[in-house]
């Protein structure tokens, strides 16, 4: 049996990746499911305008995307508030057979940023021997680049294409088990196994989940440096998945050669595919931020994306962060991003602010101190008004400061493992609640000078 909510989550999962993330934030993401009624799903939206906008655009999407989950659904309806008296008796709990290759929600699934797919992904000259051996990999994961080991600086794609694979994987063959890691969460996770007093069989466990994967990816393994003990764990990991021809990736920002890790392991990592990743030329670079504004419905000409592809040449996410950045400041002061005055306007506080590295931290404290509550409350799980709007607004604020540097999912795992789909809506609310509620853009600006220290 699953429950309405669940039935409508994975659906959202699917249509996620179908529509651009302005649409999916404003209009798919915001409707609420109400009940299964004869074979169709019945979603509310808020306002009359919301329903006429999901039903002339977005409605044959929806009932695609619907059809790849629960095939057994025909239909979807989108009504209003007012429609609900009149709707019959829904169920609201129904069991309903998955679609075939589609993974559901759950323990098992992986989540993989689902942006971060090829199609995303542009290739160049720097990175296009990485791309085809990623995309090598995804097609027919196991035996001929094992292990891929990709490197290069930070904030050049490697995590990306790691995604990549993980999204095309999960879609084509749901069967296997394909897991992602961050070295340092590999790194942690096997310290608390080890100290677990509660649960003796913590290291078994812990041992099992790697051990019985197809495809295990861990980023930045640089991270394993001076960690002997890990080091040891991952030596044998790697064996077992190796020997018996499960596919292994690996990141890193340099070459095996140059992690200072133990010998044997250092051989065995660079036993396959080495792939490096160099900062892409203009070309590429102005390619790349031509995707991002189609990916996020931003509406910037070719002379601002070149400005910005001259200023930053080697960090991606950088060059992302200072279109974010023009993007918000026209949004505050109401300009056109177009305006070459007010992007050297927007640009000139960018620079002035980012030679000072900031953090996910200085960001809680200032809002923690802003609003005198207790950063335990914040990134914890109350729901009274005086901690929702802070959380709200601190997470606008590290978006907005540390943009693709601070991935959605790794917000939501710091504010207490909420879903990315949570953070994405808190965002967007104060984004739009700085437009419309002036108390809100005063407090959103005190907050940010706080951090800034201005
Ligand atoms: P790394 O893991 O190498 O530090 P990421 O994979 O996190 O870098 O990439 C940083 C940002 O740059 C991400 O938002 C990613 O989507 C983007 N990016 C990097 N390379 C490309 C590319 N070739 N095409 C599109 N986006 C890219
Ligand atoms: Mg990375």
């Amino acid at each position: 049996m699953l429950k309405i909510n669940q039935i409508w989550k994975n659906i959202l999962l699917e249509t996620e990746a179908k529509v651009s993330t302005l649409a999916y934030d404003l209009y798919i993401n915001s409707l609420e499911p109400v009940g299964i009624y004869h074979d169709r799903l019945i979603l509310v939206a808020e306002t009359r305008a919301l329903k006429n906008i999901v039903d002339n655009n977005y409605k044959d999407v929806l009932k695609k995307c619907m059809a790849v989950v629960f095939p057994s659904l025909i239909d979807v309806e989108i009504i209003t508030e007012d429609d609900l008296p009149n709707v019959g008796s829904v169920e609201k709990e129904v069991n309903i057979p998955l679609g075939k290759g589609f993974v559901p929600i759950g323990e098992e699934r992986a989540t993989f940023v689902s942006q971060y797919t090829f199609d995303n992904f542009v290739v160049g000259k720097s990175n296009e021997y990485a791309a085809a051996v990623a995309r090598a990999i995804a097609e027919n994961p196991g035996t001929r680049y094992n292990p891929l080991f990709l490197w290069g600086g930070v904030g050049l794609g490697k995590t990306h294409l790691m995604h990549a694979i993980g999204n095309y994987i999960q879609r084509t063959f749901p069967e296997k088990r394909i897991m992602y890691v961050t070295c340092e969460q590999f790194v942690n996770e096997f310290i608390e196994s080890l100290h677990d007093t509660k649960n003796p069989n913590a290291i078994k466990n812990f041992r099992a989940k790697y051990r019985k994967l197809d495809i295990l990816m861990m980023d930045d393994v640089q991270f394993l440096a001076k960690k002997e003990g890990t080091q040891e764990e991952m030596f044998h990991t790697f064996n077992e998945l190796y020997l018996s021809d499960r596919q292994i990736i690996l990141s890193s920002d340099r070459p095996p050669k140059e992690i200072q890790i133990e010998e044997r392991l250092k051989t065995r990592f660079g036993t396959g595919v080495i792939a490096d990743i160099q900062p892409p030329n203009l070309e590429t670079r102005i390619a790349i931020l031509q995707k991002k504004c189609n990916a996020k419905g931003y509406n910037v000409n070719i002379k601002v994306l070149t400005l910005i592809a001259e200023k930053i040449t080697t960090n991606i996410r950088e060059m992302e962060g200072m279109l974010n950045r023009i993007i918000s400041y026209s949004t505050l002061v109401g300009g056109d991003p177009n305006d070459i005055n007010m992007v050297n306007e927007a640009l000139k506080d960018y620079e002035d602010s980012s030679n000072d590295i900031i953090d996910i931290e200085q960001i809680v404290a200032a809002t923690c101190e802003y609003f005198r509550v207790k950063k335990e409350d914040l990134v914890g799980k109350k729901k009274t008004k005086d901690i929702v709007i802070p959380r709200q607004i601190c997470i606008y604020l590290i978006c907005d400061i540390l943009g693709q540097s601070m991935p959605l999912v790794s917000i939501g795992d710091y504010f207490g493992k909420r879903d990315h789909t949570t953070i994405m809506h808190a965002r967007d609310k104060i984004s739009e609640e700085c437009k419309n509620s002036d108390v809100i853009a005063s407090q959103v600006k005190d907050i940010r000078d706080k951090i800034y220290n201005r």
